[in-house]
């Protein structure tokens, strides 16, 4: 076996790459990083049914977006290509042909009406190895005829295939619950079952690491593997990723995808970092990681067997830490996207926003929602300015705001500390508590109930004209 380790990345290019693709190529990523070694991504489209236009691009864009850099790939080279399987059909007619010759496979001749007789009474159908038992010259006029065929993997009728995997240990089937599958199609292309066993070997795989809906034709594989004579990769299943107790999450069911997740404003890191969670626990019991703290943790002991839930809740919690420890310039130009959904873009300063709002979202995709009262401000329940904890009302606000756009009309500035030391004298000329004045001037300015920030931050952002007006139309609404 290859000294240096080697991973790969396997994704079919069926449409967006779904959260738990992304966790195989993130453990594969880790694992390999981790021990020196190297990261392989090879696009599996042998399934031209399930192709979907654009797919191989968006798991480059996806990879290399989330940080899981590969060393070996099709857009990016290294010494084992193709890294595509459509282009390596040679390549697998020729192992097929080696197969047959050492007894792991057989040509099969029948037709689907043949195939079809073989059906039970529930449509399933067992192949019965008709083929492997046509005599050379019989296949051999098949060939020189023309007669369409397909490659069948010779199982043997009695026995059972073990291996033990990192994660799930030992793992013995039954070859009688196992049938002749399909290794090379009609149209000449191979199945997955073959190509990931020929490519695996060729690319050097030392670790093949993949979800555990594989775990139970590993020992297929692995007869593959015996017959060729060559080394069998250590197996590394992943457990599945569920959506609840019942359901998995799959991308077939519509479930998000990490291009989602960015597109809802989550911060990247913390979709990896979330992620690498989903399984997988490192001892220290860490959970916010950057990818190299991840690589120099990850350990395959950490791995757990059962399944684990997706919680989109614990993930908009990490992205909101990843957010708080964020600059102001980086967090305004990290989620410049979304500041331009809002009303308020090119209105404010955007810095002086980032400082109010890196502590109150979790995701960019709250900005605008946040932000959006600093341009909408219109009529509103008065009975806002009714609260009892800092008891105040509609009366007491009646009294605050003429008094307090008096003192906002008369500051020599108009920056926080200023409209603070003024607000405070404020407080005390009226001889109330500090929340009903602040109380009913944030109501008064924002005509809501909660804001971030509080009120002299949003009487800095608004600025003095627009601060004065808004108390203006407040007065008018209370009738003050
Ligand atoms: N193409 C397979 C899939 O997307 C890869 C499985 C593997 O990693 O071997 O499920």
């Amino acid at each position: 076996m290859n000294d240096k380790v080697r991973t790969r990345f396997a994704p079919s290019p069926t449409g967006y790459l779904h959260i738990g693709g992304l966790r195989t190529a993130l453990y594969g990523y880790l694992f390999a990083k981790q021990h020196g070694g190297d990261f392989i991504l090879r696009i599996e489209d042998t399934d031209l049914q399930r192709y979907v236009e654009g797919s191989v691009q968006i798991i480059y864009d996806t990879l290399k977006d989330a940080g899981i850099l590969y060393d070996e790939g099709p857009d990016v080279g290294g010494n084992y290509g193709p890294y595509v399987q459509s282009e390596r059909r040679e390549i697998y007619k020729k192992y097929a042909e080696e197969l047959i010759r050492r007894g792991g496979a057989y040509y099969c001749f029948c037709d689907q009406a043949r195939i079809e007789s073989l059906k039970d009474g529930n449509g399933n159908c067992r192949y019965d190895k008709h083929c492997l038992r046509l005599t050379p010259e019989e296949i051999e006029k098949n060939l020189k005829s023309g007669v369409p065929y397909v490659v069948r993997q010779n199982i043997p009728e009695e026995g059972a295939g073990s291996y033990h995997d990192l994660v799930y240990g030992d793992i013995t089937v039954e070859y009688k619950d196992m049938e002749d599958g399909i290794l090379i199609k009609s149209d000449g292309m191979p199945t997955y079952n073959f190509a990931n066993v020929v490519d695996d070997h060729l690319m050097g795989i030392t670790h093949v690491i993949r979800g555990s809906e594989y775990l139970s034709s590993t020992p297929k594989y692995n007869l593959m593997y015996d017959a060729f004579g060559w080394e069998r990769p250590t197996y590394i299943h992943l457990p599945p990723i569920m959506k609840d107790e019942r359901h998995k999450l799959s991308k077939r069911n519509g479930d998000a995808s990490y291009a989602d997740f960015v597109e809802k404003g989550f911060v990247k890191e913390a979709i990896v970092n979330y992620i690498a969670l989903l399984g997988w626990s490192p001892k220290d019991n860490a959970e916010k990681m950057s990818l190299a703290e991840m690589t120099a943790r990850f350990s395959l002991d950490g791995i757990s067997k059962s399944p684990s839930i997706f919680d989109e809740t614990k993930m908009r919690w990490l992205s909101g830490e990843y957010i708080k420890e964020m600059s102001d310039e980086e967090f305004v130009s990290r989620g410049l996207e979304f500041f331009k959904k809002s009303k308020v873009y090119g209105k404010y300063d955007l810095k002086k926003i980032a400082a109010l709002l890196k502590t109150r979202v979790e995701t960019f995709g709250e900005i605008p929602e946040k932000i959006d009262f600093l341009e909408e401000f219109g009529a509103y329940d008065t009975a806002l300015y009714t609260h009892k904890k800092m008891k105040t009302d509609e009366n007491i606000a009646r009294i605050v705001l003429p008094a307090a756009r008096e003192t906002l009309a008369a500051l020599p500035a108009f920056d926080y500390q200023t409209l603070h030391d003024g607000l405070m004298a404020l407080v005390g000329r009226l001889g109330m508590k500090n929340g009903q004045v602040l109380w009913c001037v944030r109501v008064a300015l924002s005509g809501r109930e909660s804001t971030p920030g509080g009120v002299m931050e949003l009487a800095e952002l608004l600025g003095r004209e627009e601060s004065l007006k808004r108390l203006d139309y407040s007065m008018k609404l209370l009738g003050s």
